[in-house]
């Protein structure tokens, strides 16, 4: 049974009513504690607090102060969505994203967080960043939605311009021509760009970063160079152009310029390279022919002066460590220029890279071929002993030289002059060995050329000797100290003198001659030919009209010209004066020229020989056979005859091992020269059986010490005396030119000595 509950008295009932209203005075003031602080934080927050319904339209039920720092409302004007539903502030592309977030994470009752754009009453665009949650009812199904918005405009943007830095900076990474990469100290890629990858052959910088565990070995063709790469990295922190070959991917080599810096950590320690690389490999190839070009000769490809100073520098030096020997030998082609000229320098180029590969092909591998410039070409050997082996070397080297050359399919020989220096005999620099060997090479060449010397100090006087030569001969000029001597030419048909050629003799200061060939050619070099040249001509003509003075029928005196005097010079005017100061008429003058001097400028001479033609003046071919003439226009000279050289006339001799070639020739020169309707007349006749030779084969003429060596005027003039007396020699000179055209010649003696 219940006990009836205990009555209760007022006071206490008040007591304890008072106390309850004291207990809930405090809880209130609590509360009120409370929410004050709670919105003094929400009005301190930077964003907008909020409670809304999970309706169509989340209706706001609460909007902290923050609303108006945040979208330019006033809560209140958000509030029951009064003016405006938040998310109508939300920027139109975002609104979807943003119900799709929120709704999803309701569902799934979890937190949301959403990051979208709003617009503010003024227009402004700003980023927010919304985080909340769904408050549940007791059975489960959501009654608000609780959230703060924020704003994170200014961190959002930044972090965009990071971005795009971010994607600018990886946009070049990605698109630079350089290679980039950073590798760690121990050699790996921890990252390339495709442009590294491209240069070093792989399809994908992963792939390189792949493959390459050992960057000194299995990049650098030459590992030592990472060992420089990692030395200039410690001491200078960077390298700058380094330049290596490297091996791509596909084993080729190529070669890569490095500029790279260590990345080190803020204690100081290294964290890894990084830098760039460029494939300088066609800068190397260029560089490389520039240098070549500087060093060696276009037309030969072989060491230029500058190269061989240098090369003959470390063989010295070499010879000097080892006690062995080097050899300077100085090679000059024969007659190099009278090619160049007959046929052009494209052919002269193809006959010097003949002869460059020729000589090549005699030295060793450690000796080199150098061309001076011309035709002037050094070999520098180095051996043992004193010169015996390269003697053989040379040896070979002429033998090579003169084997015969096509040149527009004819065949040439061409011969070289060598002249010899060794080291340290003849010298100990560059200067004084080439000098020698210079000596030497003039030395060979006044031998005869095609030989070779050696130096030695006697050599010298020989240059003194040319110095000499130059300053007589300078006198001479000025002096006047020359004579001109005759020699007859004979008619083949008739036997009697048909001419006169006038040699040059210079009388030297003991009252001796000279003969041309010591002198004209240095006449040549130095241009006194001009001068001695006229001289000639006058003296020459002035006789032939003395001859005529004293009743001797009319004949021509011929006078050799040089290629100076026909080419740069007036040489038709001079003619036109000469003649007509020694009132000499035109026919009794001719003028011998050689085939390398009409061949120089064919075109021009044809032009001055036309005009010589045309005062009346005959034109003859001199020492024909030696040079290069070409028959078109040979045709074309106004030429009336050719003179067959005496190298081929000496040869006719049955006792010649060559005469049958000499024969061939000569034959062919007659009917060569009478098929263009010229005269034939042989020089250098000196036995009767050249003679014979020449008369059966229809020759026209000759000269020669079988009749006559070339006479002072005065014998000359007792010589024409003697014919015209009918001296018994001219009558058996005529008869054995009648016998033997007939094809059976007697037994007869021409003594040329009483002749
Ligand atoms: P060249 O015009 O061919 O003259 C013929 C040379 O052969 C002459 O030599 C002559 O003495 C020589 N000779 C003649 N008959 C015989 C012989 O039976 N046997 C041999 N072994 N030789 C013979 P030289 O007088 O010493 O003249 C040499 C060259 O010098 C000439 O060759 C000519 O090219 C040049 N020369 C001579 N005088 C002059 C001149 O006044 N002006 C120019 N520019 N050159 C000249
Ligand atoms: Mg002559
Ligand atoms: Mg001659």
């Amino acid at each position: 049974m219940n006990k009836p509950p205990k009555k209760k008295s007022p006071a206490s009932i008040l007591a304890a009513l008072e106390k309850r209203e004291r207990e809930i005075g405090v809880s209130r003031r609590a509360l009120r504690e409370k929410e004050r602080t709670l919105a003094t934080l929400m009005s301190n927050l930077d964003g907008m607090v909020y409670r809304c319904r999970n309706d169509e339209q989340w209706t706001m039920e609460f909007v902290s102060d923050g609303c108006f720092g945040l979208t330019g409302y006033r809560p209140q004007e958000l509030l029951d969505n009064k003016l405006i539903s938040f998310e109508e502030l939300e920027h139109p592309e975002d609104r979807a994203r943003v119900r799709q977030e929120i709704e999803s994470a309701i569902k799934e009752k979890r937190r949301f967080f959403v990051e979208y754009r709003i617009q503010c009453r003024d227009g402004e665009i700003k980023w927010v960043w919304e985080r909340g949650v769904g408050i549940y009812g007791r059975r489960g199904s959501v009654v608000t939605i609780e959230g703060f918005i924020e704003n994170v405009t200014e961190r959002k943007l930044s972090t965009q311009a990071l971005q795009q830095a971010e994607r600018s900076f990886r946009s070049i990474f990605e698109n630079a021509t350089e290679g980039i990469f950073q590798t760690t100290p121990d050699g790996r890629y921890l990252n390339v760009n495709p442009a590294l990858a491209r240069i070093y052959g792989h399809a994908t910088p992963a792939e390189l970063i792949g493959a390459i565990g050992d960057i000194q070995h299995q990049v650098y063709t030459d590992p030592i160079r990472r060992h420089e790469f990692m030395r200039l990295m410690r001491e200078a922190g960077n390298v700058a152009n380094f330049v290596s070959e490297i091996r791509r991917k596909d084993g080729h080599r190529i070669w890569i310029s490095e500029n790279a810096r260590a990345v080190l950590d803020e204690a100081g320690n290294l964290l890894f390279f990084e830098g760039t690389v460029e494939d300088v490999t066609q800068n190397k190839i260029d560089q490389e022919k520039l240098e070549h070009l500087a060093n060696h000769d276009p037309v030969t490809s072989l060491p230029n002066r500058l190269l061989m100073n240098d090369r003959l520098r470390q063989m010295m030096l070499n010879g000097q460590r080892t006690k062995s020997i080097v050899a300077v030998a100085l090679v000059d082609l024969d007659h190099f220029k009278l090619i160049n000229d007959t046929f052009g320098h494209n052919r002269g180029d193809q006959l010097l890279q003949t002869m460059a590969h020729r000589m090549l092909a005699c030295v060793r591998e450690t000796d080199t071929v150098v061309r001076l410039g011309g035709d002037e070409f050094v070999l520098l050997l180095s051996g043992a002993g004193r010169g015996e082996g390269m003697s053989q070397v040379v040896q070979r080297v002429l033998q090579a030289i003169s084997r015969p050359s096509q040149i527009e399919g004819r065949e040439l020989a061409v011969s070289c002059s060598v002249g010899v220096s060794i080291f340290p005999r003849d010298g100990r620099d560059v200067q004084t060995l080439l000098r020698n060997a210079d000596t030497a090479m003039y030395k060979a060449k006044e031998y005869g050329r095609n030989n070779f010397q050696f130096y030695s100090p006697e050599m010298n006087t020989v240059i003194a000797e040319r110095l000499e030569m130059q300053t007589s001969l300078r006198t001479a000029v000025e002096n006047e100290q020359f004579e001109l001597f005759y020699q007859p030419k004979i008619d083949l048909v008739s036997g009697r003198i048909a001419g006169m050629e006038a040699l040059l003799r210079v009388k030297d200061k003991e009252g001796g001659l000279s003969l041309p060939d010591r002198f004209i050619q240095m006449a040549e070099e130095t241009g006194l030919i001009v001068r001695i040249g006229e001289w000639v001509m006058r003296e020459a003509c002035r006789f032939n009209r003395s001859l005529l003075d004293q009743g001797f029928a009319p004949m021509r005196v011929a006078i050799n010209l040089s290629a100076r005097q026909l080419t740069r010079y007036d040489l038709v005017r001079v003619v036109k004066q000469t003649l007509k100061e020694a009132n000499l008429p035109a026919e009794c003058l001719e003028l011998e020229l050689t085939e390398s001097m009409v061949m120089t400028e064919p075109e021009n001479v044809i032009l001055i020989l036309g005009q010589l033609q045309a005062l009346g003046i005959e034109l003859s071919i001199d020492d024909f056979g030696t040079g290069y003439s070409s028959l078109s226009y040979l045709k074309r000279f106004p030429v009336t005859s050719l003179k067959i050289d005496q190298s081929f006339v000496r040869e006719l001799d049955q006792q010649h091992s060559d005469h049958q070639n000499a024969a061939a020739i000569t034959k062919a020169i007659i009917s060569i020269g009478h098929s263009l309707d010229m005269k034939v007349i042989a020089e250098g006749v000196e036995t009767e059986e050249q003679m014979s030779f020449l008369v059966k084969n229809g020759c026209d003429a000759m000269q020669g010490y079988l009749f006559s060596q070339p006479l002072p005027g005065a014998e000359f003039i007792s010589l024409l005396q003697r014919e015209t007396k009918g001296d018994g020699k001219f009558a058996l000179l005529q008869q054995l030119c009648a016998t033997l055209r007939d094809k059976a010649a007697p037994e007869l003696v021409v003594d040329a000595s009483n002749a």
